[in-house]
């Protein structure tokens, strides 16, 4: 009762379920999800994240730039995001996809705000891959985010023929053909000439970002960004957080 009339609306924070004042997620969830941006930075291209100060492209796009233009996370794959992740995906927890499609939204708006994309496009997954899990939770985080956001979604312009293998260990050859014709676009008249944004949950390697893209490209697509709730840390030799 006393709860009900300190915070009227009744709202809860969608992971520990505290009370909160606006937005989706209680001040300490928030701090800790926020808590990387006093350690690191995002690569300007991959967004993959480096320590503050240092520079500005990671070593991976120095070598190679990724054929997307720009990609951008809510922040490492560790600590609450980690859970929150795990929940959604491998305990069912869906009601999680409309409070981290939020965090999606911000990103998109904060990071990649130089003009709205035309489509939203899931990642997919493999259709076994889906028979397994029986939601694509790329899928709904798109969906939350494109209601956000007010920005349509499609998640039937391309799917997926197999996984793409981690790409760090391949050589540049072997790197060309694990990405080939891992996806393919089924409406390329939905593609061409558009702003496309990309969702997924997490993005390690770049693998599977850059794959998808080549296929958008392919069809016609007009620039290809990627927003991921996720991203890994590159990891240097002399640095300790
Ligand atoms: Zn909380
Ligand atoms: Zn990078």
């Amino acid at each position: 009762m006393l709860l009900s009339w300190l915070f009227p609306r009744g709202k809860a924070c969608s992971w520990c379920g505290r009370p909160v004042h606006q937005g989706f997620f209680c001040t300490s969830c928030r701090q800790q999800l926020l808590d990387w941006q006093q350690h690191y930075h995002p690569c300007l291209y991959c967004g993959r994240l480096l320590p503050l100060g240092k520079q500005a492209v990671c070593n991976q796009c120095r070598e190679e730039l990724p054929p997307f233009q720009k990609a951008r996370s809510v922040g490492p794959y560790q600590g609450l995001l980690k859970e929150m992740i795990w929940a959604l995906k491998y305990q069912g927890r869906r009601s999680l996809a409309t409070p981290l499609g939020h965090l999606l939204a911000g990103v998109v708006v904060r990071e990649l705000g130089s003009g709205r994309p035309d489509l939203v496009i899931p990642v997919p997954l493999t259709s076994t891959r889906l028979r397994v899990r029986t939601f694509n939770q790329a899928e709904l985080l798109a969906l939350a985010l494109g209601q956000e956001l007010d920005l349509p979604v499609n998640g039937e312009v391309m799917f997926r023929v197999r996984e793409t293998a981690p790409q760090v260990n391949l050589s540049r050859r072997s790197r060309w053909q694990n990405l080939g014709g891992a996806f393919k676009v089924t409406a390329p008249g939905k593609i061409t000439g558009r702003h496309l944004l990309l969702v997924d949950d997490v993005l390690t390697t770049g693998a599977t970002a850059s794959a998808c893209t080549r296929a958008l490209q392919a069809a016609g697509a007009a620039d290809v960004a990627v927003v991921t709730l996720a991203t890994g840390i590159e990891n240097l030799p002399c640095f300790s957080p």
